[in-house]
């Protein structure tokens, strides 16, 4: 069954529309890239899944509970969605162990547990030790693992990802990748992850989804992806 399904989704900011009635199925457990180049309409898309934009027309549903319409959005802290940036929005002020806390806190979780969960989700992403580490001496690589821990460490069922690899380098790239496809089989998170990187998109994704000017052109699993001569 579908986990999120976006029917007929369109969005204008102007005249344009930056998505043009596009409709598309994310199965649950089910890792899709949406790949094209800048400006075609990934991260609006994303964002309306999140609930940070509204629809001009169409609909966003996760399972048969209507999320948003033009008229209704659920607000995005009541859709259970894990966000990933492409920067990472970390607090410098405090050390990794609180910016991972900082969700389980905001919803009163007991403190004895609260420790606990942020170990393991540090574990998960391969800074085992690291809570009491400044943000601000970690690198690049280490700071995406950070906030990718504290969208973790909320057990959200749909992971959305903004090109979370664009700001590192080549070798930390690879190694990030493999971090996610290890987070998408230990959670089984239904994930959907924007990049214009075709590579990144066909490393990782089990389904492809490819976007031009508002419109999804095709979506297949990575094999059957037409690939330009
Ligand atoms: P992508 O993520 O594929 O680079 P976006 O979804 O960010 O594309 O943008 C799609 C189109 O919508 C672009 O033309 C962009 O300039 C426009 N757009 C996106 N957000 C806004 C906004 N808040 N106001 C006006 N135009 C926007
Ligand atoms: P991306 O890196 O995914 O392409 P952008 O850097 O284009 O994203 O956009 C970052 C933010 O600015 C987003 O929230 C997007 O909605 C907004 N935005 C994009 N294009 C415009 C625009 N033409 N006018 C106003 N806001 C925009």
């Amino acid at each position: 069954m579908s986990e999120i399904r976006v029917e007929g989704l369109t969005k204008r900011f102007n005249e344009t529309a930056a998505l043009n009635a596009v409709s598309l199925d994310f199965a649950a457990g089910s890792f899709t890239a949406l790949l094209g180049p800048s400006g075609c309409g990934k991260t609006t898309m994303l964002r309306l899944i999140a609930g940070f934009e509204a629809p001009s027309e169409g609909r966003v549903l996760f399972g048969d509970e209507l999320m948003a319409d033009p008229q209704r959005q659920v607000p995005p802290e009541a859709r259970g969605v894990g966000v990933v940036f492409q920067s990472y929005a970390l607090w410098p002020h405090m050390d990794v162990g609180e910016n991972v806390a900082y969700p389980l806190k905001a919803r009163h979780v007991k403190r004895s547990e609260i420790a606990g969960r942020v170990g393991a989700v540090l574990d998960m992403v391969g800074l085992n030790g690291f809570e009491s580490r400044r943000i601000e001496e970690l690198s690049g690589g280490q700071r995406q693992r950070v906030a990718l821990a504290r969208c973790l460490v909320a057990d959200a069922r749909i992971i959305l990802f903004d090109e979370p690899l664009a700001n590192l380098d080549m070798h930390l790239r690879s190694s990030m990748v493999d971090a996610f496809r290890d987070i998408h089989r230990r959670t089984g998170a239904t994930i959907v992850y924007v990049t214009h990187d075709q590579a990144e998109a066909l490393a990782l994704a089990d389904r492809v989804a490819i976007m031009s000017r508002g419109k999804v052109l095709q979506a297949a699993a990575p094999q059957e992806v037409y690939r330009a001569p």
